[in-house]
């Protein structure tokens, strides 16, 4: 009998969603996490408490685990846990990115230097220390300019600055946020760094793909339709196919490629981000995980050679299977090939809605209506009631999610447009009474 392991932190939606797809595929999976010691087992199945920030007593502990139930396939969720994945993976035998892949990846500064030995279009870029003199630091870049902390992730902490000011004024917000203690936890060597990168101006669009002995696989480009010029990049819309021309989709596709060799990212799955001007495409980034959140939602996929558009939650009308994204990971990471996968052909998108504004979350109106709205599929409401809500650079996090499917991604865009402007959401300044 075959053995899935995910390695998560969070129980959440993401790591249900593997789960689901294992019990598809009916193959358990055990679950790997570092918030198991406080809740013990979460899913009752024998769950494996590690620490991610520790990647090799991790995989030493999961090793040992696997003695007695061997393992035969590993998928991780979020960045922190695929260090201790690929470990594990490497001790095993099995299927995923190696170890020294998943940290350049982890670090934009090595992954920068990656890019450029590799001769691929780089901005300027140099790191900080955060500690340094910002009026010192702000006479030696390039402007416009965006400023980021080396290790965090989602547009947290990404400052654009015009100017010697505001490079100064970002550069303290970013240390400050730097020295925040929920940030001080997650990351050590790369935390006391900050990455000033020229801007680069352009589209963006991101690439969700499975790489198999280094050749990738892309399995959607994502269009972000709204304008990501600054000061912050908050991640609203998604929207698949894009809209670029094929051979436009064709150089996104080659340039990821690059991407992925450069870092030597060889086997798994990645979700890479880049941005397109007159000069062609640019790598922003890419990580060695899926598309985080609620949002692999909006991709679901058909084996076998593609057929006519499958519109509608319930899915295939032909008696076929539709393929959620974690399924076609645990598949991949047993060693399945996913040549003949091809994503459903209508259009699909997701909207991550943004907080507005700081201050306490007091509840949504008009959920009914938003849902109402053709061609929005669901609208999944994830802020917690009386939650203190923190927009970005400072925040990390969306007060919930759309969903989408239409013919077209214009229609799909508007329809996630038009739902979110149903919703009306009540943010209060007050410190809620317990
Ligand atoms: P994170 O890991 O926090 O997501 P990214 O490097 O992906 O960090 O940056 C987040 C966003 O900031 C990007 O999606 C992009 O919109 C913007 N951004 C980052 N670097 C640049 C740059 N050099 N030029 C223009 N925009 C950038
Ligand atoms: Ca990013």
């Amino acid at each position: 009998m075959k053995r899935l392991l995910l390695l998560s932190t969070t129980t959440g939606y993401q790591a249900q969603q593997f789960r689901a797809a294992a019990e598809r595929m009916e193959i358990p999976l055990v679950l790997a996490s570092d918030t198991c010691h406080a809740m013990d087992d979460p899913w009752g199945d024998g769950a494996i408490s590690v620490r991610f920030q520790k990647p090799r007593e991790s995989a030493g502990k999961i090793r040992e685990y696997a003695l007695h139930q061997p393992i035969h396939g590993v998928a991780a969720i979020g960045d922190a846990p695929t260090a201790t994945a690929a470990l594990i993976a490497r001790d095993l035998g099995l299927r995923f990115h190696s170890p020294e892949a998943v940290e350049l990846c982890r670090n934009k500064f090595l992954a920068r230097e990656r890019y450029q030995q590799a001769a691929m279009r780089v901005p300027w870029y140099a790191r900080f220390k955060a500690a340094s003199d910002p009026a010192q630091a702000a006479r030696a870049v390039p402007y416009p300019c965006v400023l980021k902390p080396l290790g965090l992730s989602a547009s947290r902490g990404v400052i654009r600055a015009d100017s010697e000011k505001e490079f100064a004024a970002a550069f303290k917000r970013i240390a400050a946020l730097l020295q925040q203690k929920d940030v001080k936890i997650m990351r050590d060597e790369s935390a006391g760094w900050i990455q000033v990168e020229s801007f680069i101006p352009g589209r963006e669009v991101a690439v969700e793909g499975l790489v198999t002995g280094g050749r990738l696989r892309v399995l959607a480009i994502f269009d972000k339709p709204d304008p990501l010029d600054g000061p912050f990049f908050e991640e609203t819309i998604y929207v698949t196919p894009s809209r670029l021309d094929d051979a436009a989709q064709q150089a996104v596709g080659d340039c990821t490629q690059q991407a992925v060799i450069a870092l030597g990212l060889s086997d798994g799955p990645i979700h890479g981000e880049l941005r397109l001007n007159h000069d062609g495409p640019w790598m922003l980034e890419v990580a060695a995980r899926p598309i985080g959140g609620l949002c692999a939602g909006a991709l679901r996929f058909l084996r076998g050679p593609r057929r006519a558009p499958v519109l509608g939650a319930t899915g295939w009308e032909d008696g076929g299977r539709l393929l959620s994204l974690e399924e076609l990971i645990l598949r991949h990471a047993l060693g399945e090939s996913v040549d003949n996968v091809a994503r459903e052909s209508c259009a699909s998108g997701v909207m991550m809605i943004p907080i507005p504004h700081e201050g306490f979350y007091e509840g949504v109106e008009n959920v009914e209506e938003a849902q109402q709205i053709a061609g929005v599929e669901r609208v999944e409401i994830t802020a917690k009631l009386r939650q203190k809500l923190v927009p970005l650079p400072e925040g990390a996090s969306y007060l919930g999610f759309i969903f989408a499917r239409g013919q077209d991604p214009q229609t799909v865009e508007d329809a996630l447009r038009e739902s979110h402007g149903q919703l009306k959401f009540m943010i209060s300044q007050a410190i809620p009474v317990m």
